[in-house]
């Protein structure tokens, strides 16, 4: 055994613990605050990370939800979405994306993916059909999809856009913040989001007051004026406690953000030319949900790592239209995805990453391929 220090070493994926003394006595006194006033549910922390949240997006309306999933289920209920429906979605994203269209009843489309992992513009164009509805983006990995060119295309065809941008708070494209574009927009706050609660949360946006007064009665049972019941639906509502965390996370969201880019550019340099890393084209502002890059010799390279007491995660090893569920009648074309996800892997980028732990995750990558 060498006694150096290395064998000690461990980069940890995420670490979900409040440490900080001075943020931990933060959370604590919004949660006593919450404790005090008693309006447990739909309480005033709500309202206000709302209108928080529907601002920083530029949008009239925001409705705090349970989870991102159940924002993409109402969302795509509030646009009446349902069997005998398409809606084209990209083949690479957490099972969450695919999940919510098929509980609609309707039939997900399963687009191709850019080397930006990203969905290609071109390839959900080619899979328009008279039954197409809406298409539904995901800004993977923390950036936002070409959004321009995908709007184009939902505007050439009368489609709507749902944008999953459960990845992305705080990315941007072209100045536009992710949940801008699409006439609804859908976030997760759960903790391993880059702007999370201590549980799951949820928001979703739009400008379109219709749709807003549908998101707010399917968010309780479908029930409007209280008791009054206008289609079956979930209790999707937020805790005040989770919107009471996410107020004051919401001050440092920004700083998080920052951290996340500085350390996607120092790996950026220390593994250039080494394996694919992430690229930012002008106009583009990514948040970094995960740092991916696109690796040869992935299991050798994973049993590396972790030998070196460095986690990492492939996010996700199976496309949505390779899950069981999924497989035998999944519609759409995907052989960019198909390459890609067998090359994909997420390495340490939370905010809490030392510069010397980027260095030595740097360092252990370019020792296996030397
Ligand atoms: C996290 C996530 C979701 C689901 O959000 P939950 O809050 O975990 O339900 C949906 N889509 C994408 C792309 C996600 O990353």
């Amino acid at each position: 055994m060498r006694g150096d220090l290395d064998l000690e070493r461990r980069v940890a994926f995420l670490d979900l613990r409040v440490n900080d003394e001075g943020a931990r006595q933060e959370l604590l006194a919004a949660i006593e605050a919450v404790l005090r006033h008693g309006r447990l549910v739909l309480g005033p922390e709500v309202q206000e990370l709302e209108s928080r949240i529907a601002d920083s997006c530029n949008r009239k309306h925001a409705v705090g939800v349970n989870s991102g999933t159940d924002a993409l289920f109402l969302a795509l209920k509030a646009l009446q979405i349902g069997p005998g429906d398409e809606v084209i979605t990209t083949a690479l994203s957490w099972i969450a994306t695919a999940n919510a269209i098929a509980l609609t009843g309707a039939t997900p489309v399963f687009a191709d993916i850019r080397d930006d992992l990203n969905i290609d513009p071109d390839s959900v164009a080619r899979l328009i059909t008279p039954r197409t509805k809406a298409i539904l983006p995901v800004h993977y990995t923390g950036k936002v999809c070409q959004m321009t060119e995908l709007m184009r295309i939902a505007e050439q065809h009368g489609l709507m856009v749902v944008e999953d941008a459960a990845q992305a708070f705080g990315a941007s494209h072209d100045g536009r913040k992710a949940g801008s574009f699409g006439l609804v927009a859908c976030f997760s706050m759960n903790p391993m989001k880059v702007f999370g609660a201590c549980g799951e949360s949820g928001m979703v946006l739009t400008d379109d007051d219709a749709v807003y007064e549908r998101l707010v009665a399917l968010r309780y049972g479908g029930t409007v004026n209280r008791e009054v019941c206008i289609e079956p639906s979930i209790n999707g509502r937020i805790d005040t406690l989770q919107a009471a965390v996410l107020l004051k996370r919401m001050k440092y969201v920004d700083d998080v953000i920052k951290r996340r880019r500085e350390i996607a550019s120092w790996y950026n340099e220390g593994l250039s030319g080494v394996v694919d890393t992430p690229k930012e084209a002008d106009g583009e502002f990514d948040v970094y949900y995960t740092y991916t890059i696109r690796v040869d010799r992935r299991s050798d390279l994973i049993a590396h790592l972790q030998e070196k007491g460095i986690e990492t995660k492939i996010q996700h090893p199976y496309l949505m239209p390779q899950q069981p569920y999924y497989r035998d009648a999944a519609r759409g074309s995907f052989s960019n995805a198909e390459r890609l996800v067998e090359r994909i892997l997420c390495i340490p980028a939370n905010e809490k990453l030392t510069r010397a732990d980027v260095e030595y995750v740097v360092e252990c990558i370019r020792g296996f391929y030397n």
